[in-house]
């Protein structure tokens, strides 16, 4: 029996791999920042707003930081005018912290049931209260990191306390006008409030983060409002190039 010759296998043998070169890492290119916030003109908008709002400030009604932070609770979702007709009342029946603390939760709710959310405004103002007597010497704390923990308190409920009741310029209060304007004036591209503030804090001059959060506030109750802009009236026009200009 004639014996099987082995086949000579005729597959090619691959070449090497050749080794991977070292390559420099990639450098991530960082999003370019919005014309708008050339330096020029970003003074230019500053000195508009304090020809237009020389004294803007929160139109919260409060005699002390407590009143305050508790009216920025409330005013989640609420207009300040509404907010200030609840706290009218509200404030000569719980004068201090203590008396929010220890309220009943049932009665508390339908006092503040005017402002929407009352729930949720209830426990935050009760628990808000407690904290600030039993960790915080019935004193509404000064760093942001501290108020932070407060129930029912996020950044820009923070800012607003900070700035305006303490002076202390911790950054720049994100509301949906800020969110708005900041965007029309091609201050940020971005719509989520933290981004935005990161945006402004190093193009708004620290000195002026409380008085600019307020400024633009009043532009957008009074004339850049979300829907109709009143471009005709707004002073701001020449420097601006949003695209839902009316004018
Ligand atoms: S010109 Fe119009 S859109 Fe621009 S900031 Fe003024 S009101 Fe707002």
């Amino acid at each position: 029996m004639a014996k099987k010759s082995k086949k000579k296998s005729s597959a090619k043998k691959k070449p090497a791999r050749a080794k991977p070169r070292p390559t420099k890492a990639r450098k991530t290119a960082k999003p370019a920042r919005p014309a708008g916030t050339d330096p020029q003109r970003v003074a230019a908008i500053l000195a508009k707003l304090d020809e237009a709002y020389p004294n803007a400030t929160c139109e919260l009604n409060h005699k002390n930081a407590f009143e305050l932070l508790i009216a920025t609770i409330l005013s989640a979702q609420c207009t300040d005018v509404r907010v200030n007709q609840v706290t009218q009342t509200l404030f000569k029946k719980y004068p201090e912290a203590k008396a929010f603390a220890y309220a009943s939760p049932s009665e508390l709710e339908q006092e503040i049931r005017p402002t929407g959310f009352f729930r949720n405004k209830t426990k935050s103002v009760m628990g808000a209260s407690k904290a600030i007597i039993e960790k915080f010497g019935g004193e509404v704390p000064r760093t942001m990191e501290e108020i932070l923990t407060l129930p029912g308190v996020a950044r820009k409920t923070a800012n607003v306390v900070l700035g305006t009741a303490y002076g202390i310029p911790s950054g720049i209060v994100v509301d949906t006008h800020v969110q708005r304007i900041a965007n029309r004036l091609d201050l940020t591209r971005n719509e989520d409030p933290k981004k935005i503030e990161l945006d402004l804090m190093p193009v708004i001059p620290k000195d002026k983060w409380i008085l600019f959060s307020h400024q633009i506030i009043w532009h957008g109750r009074r004339i850049c409002q979300a829907r109709k802009p009143k471009c005709a009236e707004c002073n701001l026009e020449s420097l601006c190039y949003a695209k839902d200009k009316t004018i």
